[in-house]
């Protein structure tokens, strides 16, 4: 069978196409959060009231898990993720701060195309208490190590979940223009993932080929 070189060059650049794909989606989505906050005339997640919020209602501690933040250990977090999947947007109400670990672990949740255990991506990485998910789940793996008695765990998981609760409701003007936008959101972003992907597919393999064909004129 004859090499095919596009072939594996495309395999190999798979991986970052979608980043590529992804990197464009947040760009996308903070654009439109740029756009939203203006229209709803709320200070924006820059202006020193919001942090103050943020500082207010989750002191300098983990909102999620309740760590003491560490400067090296703190990471923006978007109660919604910003992604395709979840459409989450860089707005007051959306925006805190988590540490690394708990933002690395809700990735799981919000990289999921369809939740099963809560409306958001927030509400979902805190329903990982072991009481639904199969025993191999590893947020829920994640909590137990945490939190290995069950009753403290679960206690914790649903006083965080009112903490950000009535965080988020001090928002609920631009969160609820948020939701309003969410499917032609979803349509603008599908498309821009797909353009992306395409563009990637058609020039890589053009620009792959020519190479090989560069290259066998070389000998
Ligand atoms: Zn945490
Ligand atoms: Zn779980």
């Amino acid at each position: 069978m004859e090499f095919r070189t596009s072939l594996h060059l495309q395999k190999a650049t798979r991986r970052a196409k979608s980043d590529v794909a992804n990197k464009l989606v947040s760009m996308l989505l903070h654009e439109i959060s740029r756009a939203l906050t203006i229209r709803t005339g709320v200070p924006s997640v820059n202006a020193p009231v919001y942090s103050q919020q943020v500082e207010g209602a989750f002191g300098s501690s983990c909102l999620y898990c309740s760590r003491s933040l560490e400067n090296e250990r703190a990471a923006v977090e978007h109660f919604e993720g910003m992604n395709r999947f979840r459409l989450g947007l860089h707005i007051p109400g959306n925006v805190a701060v988590a540490c690394v670990w708990c933002n690395r672990e809700k990735r799981r949740d919000d990289q999921m195309p369809a939740l099963v255990l809560a409306p958001s991506g927030w509400e979902s990485f805190l329903a990982h208490d072991s009481s639904s998910c199969s025993t191999t789940c590893k947020t829920c793996d994640y909590w137990r190590q945490m939190f290995p008695k069950d009753a403290e765990r679960k206690e914790h998981m649903k006083t965080a979940v009112k903490k950000i609760h009535d965080f988020r409701v001090n928002f609920a003007s631009v969160i609820g223009e948020a939701e309003k936008i969410k499917g032609i959101l979803q349509n603008s972003v599908e498309e821009l993932y797909r353009e992306c992907q395409n563009f990637a597919t058609e020039r890589i393999d053009a620009l792959g080929a020519q190479v090989v064909a560069q290259m066998d004129a070389l000998g």
